[in-house]
């Protein structure tokens, strides 16, 4: 299949309905491309996509028919099947290329490739039943997190392996699927990089990210976030070394964890660990939006498109918050304060862990 160029006018194809691929069809109209959605069910992108196309991630014919209408196809989710990517390259570009997702569908494969790649992680061991549970808890420990393989994402499919716990009834509540057994790891802070690759190998990372949790789903965002700037760097590379090496082209979130160490002569040592990488535009890349020259919706829609990246700077520091479920009912009270940017993503229920917009405030230097 020959490979074409994209130009303003041009249609792209994005896999899946949600707020991600709302922002980047936002980001990609901006440039003057048209967008067409494809989804199982409508969502949030949908009120902004030029075209849509309801259809099931194993409807081959439907596929098919978007696949010839688009010039490229990109996703707003890492669980695309590896079927349905197979389907649609064999008609037109898809980035990033479907070798990102199946390295992120897996936490087994995510984790022995980062390894692969001399990138730590927390110990990790395979777990496949309440025995192999039993052995793993023997080597890593308590507390230790035991976390489904595939699926999982914002706390869902974790169970935390306490003192006491029962495994046999830990591992059921897992559903039977294949795991993990995750060592606990004693973070400082929970840090994450947004970067994006170009078709022409060209690399451009934003600020380092720090990130808070709520009930295992991303609540702030500050960036640049507090670590030193060696530790920054280093970040960076770590991003730098996972893109080159699956030929990435797009935005990817790496969430990493700093882990600060005291040394006997009062200093400190630091690591980083992978936690996890997303093959997508991240939520902890939202502030780019508001708070730096390109954002990385824009920068996804420049990378996938075969153009030239943007400038990653920050206007200045930044802040920004999900409104997660009725958190959204301070629209009103959030448009009064000067300076704030507030998104909201046109869903209509609230329903508790909901994503519903987010906003940033940007600390713009005197
Ligand atoms: P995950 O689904 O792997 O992104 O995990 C969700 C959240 O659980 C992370 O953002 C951390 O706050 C926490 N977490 C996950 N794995 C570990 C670990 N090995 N040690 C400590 N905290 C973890």
């Amino acid at each position: 299949m020959a490979l074409r160029s994209i130009h303003p006018g041009d249609t792209i194809g994005i896999l899946g309905g949600g707020q991600l691929g709302r922002m980047l069809a936002v980001a990609a109209s901006r440039l003057g491309l048209r967008s067409h959605i494809y989804a199982p069910e409508s969502g949030p992108a949908f009120d902004i996509a030029t075209e849509y196309t309801i259809g099931s991630y194993d409807d081959q014919a439907a596929l098919t028919r978007f696949a010839d209408q688009v010039a490229v196809v990109t996703y707003e989710f890492e669980n695309v099947p590896a079927s349905t990517a197979a389907i649609l390259q064999s008609r037109c570009a898809v980035h990033p290329n479907p070798n990102a997702l199946s390295k992120s569908q897996d936490r087994l494969i995510e984790k022995t490739f980062l390894n692969s790649l001399g990138i730590p992680t927390a110990p990790f061991l395979q777990v496949d039943d309440a025995g192999s549970l039993a052995r793993a808890v023997g080597q890593l420990g308590r507390p230790s997190i035991l976390k489904s393989r595939c699926l999982g994402y914002d706390g869902k499919g974790q169970s935390l392996i306490k003192e006491g716990s029962d495994l046999a009834v830990t591992f059921r509540s897992l559903g039977g699927q294949l795991a993990i057994l995750e060592g606990m790891v004693d973070f400082t802070r929970e840090i994450s990089v947004i970067a994006a690759r170009g078709i022409d190998g060209s690399f451009a990372a934003w600020d380092i990210c720090e990130n808070v949790h709520e009930h295992h789903i991303l609540a702030v965002t500050r960036a640049p976030a507090n670590v030193p700037a060696q530790i920054a760097e280093k970040a960076s590379a770590i991003a730098r070394t996972i893109l080159d090496a699956l030929d990435y082209v797009g935005v990817m979130g790496v969430e990493m964890f700093h882990v600060e160490k005291a040394r006997l002569d009062g200093g400190k040592d630091h690591h980083l660990l992978v936690n996890e990488i997303a093959p997508r535009v991240h939520n902890s890349g939202h502030w780019t939006l508001d708070g730096a020259v390109t954002s990385q919706f824009e920068q996804h829609i420049r990378a996938i498109c075969g153009w030239p990246l943007g400038s990653t700077k920050a206007h200045g520091p930044v802040e920004m918050r999900n409104l997660i479920g009725n958190d959204v009912d301070m629209w009103l009270e959030l448009l009064k304060e000067p300076g704030l940017c507030l998104h909201l993503y046109g869903k209509h229920e609230a329903r508790p862990g909901r994503k519903m917009g987010h906003f940033t405030r940007i600390y713009l230097k005197p």
